[in-house]
């Protein structure tokens, strides 16, 4: 695939070289899973495959940068003081997003804002929010309980995968005992409370 210049200046091959130096070797291979699982779903639903695959490549690029270098960015780049009380899982979406845009040049909106609310999910979330959301939880590497009913609403109804996503998340959140990020809650306000799909 041939990227367009105004939303990354560099090949698929370039970005791939540069995500797989980010990571382990394991944490790669799940990065190629999502990003051949966001293809088929924006093949499926109309959505730009380039942006899907922008999306997916990037999406854990900073997830194993240190809790420190997420503060500093925090600290420096005039991001909500808030983030600070957070850890790994919320800032690699959001505090990466702001990493990926200056170390990849990644300037479209629509790909950083997927990657933004790619763990939490959001109460608006566009279709390429959805695609990145959905197919971080199934790509074929993934496997829980409740992985292949996610897999199935995938392809049938977006909406639907989008909404048991954020339940079995909030499930396994709360069964831990973890603090459960305000933006979480409000994906399940919007796409799991009173919803029947
Ligand atoms: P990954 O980066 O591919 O492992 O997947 P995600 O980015 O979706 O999730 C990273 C971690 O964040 C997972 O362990 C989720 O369970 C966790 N997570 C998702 N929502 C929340 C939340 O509201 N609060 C906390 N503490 N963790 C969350
Ligand atoms: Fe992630
Ligand atoms: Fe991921």
């Amino acid at each position: 695939m041939k990227y367009s210049q105004e939303n990354i200046q560099i090949t698929r091959q370039e970005l791939m070289a540069k995500v797989q130096m980010q990571m382990s070797p394991r944490r790669f291979q799940h990065v190629l899973g999502v990003e051949a699982c966001a293809i088929e779903l924006a093949t499926l639903y109309g959505a730009s495959l380039e942006l899907a695959s922008i999306a997916a490549l990037c999406h854990d690029y900073a997830k194993e940068r240190s809790d420190e270098t997420f503060i500093t960015w925090i600290n420096e780049q005039q991001l909500p003081l808030e983030l600070l009380n957070w850890g790994n899982a919320v800032w690699h979406g959001i505090v990466g997003a702001e990493i990926i845009k200056q170390e990849l040049l990644v300037t479209n909106e629509a790909v950083l804002n997927a990657i933004r609310v790619h763990t939490t999910g959001a109460a608006e979330m566009s279709l390429l929010d959805k695609i990145l959301y959905v197919a971080d939880y199934i790509e074929p590497n993934r496997d829980f309980v409740g992985v292949e009913k996610a897999r199935q609403l995938a392809y049938q109804n977006l909406d639907a995968a989008v909404a048991y996503e954020t339940e079995q998340t909030l499930v396994h959140l709360l069964a831990k005992k973890a603090p459960i990020y305000p933006k979480t809650i409000e994906t399940y306000n919007k796409w799991v409370a009173h919803q029947s799909y």
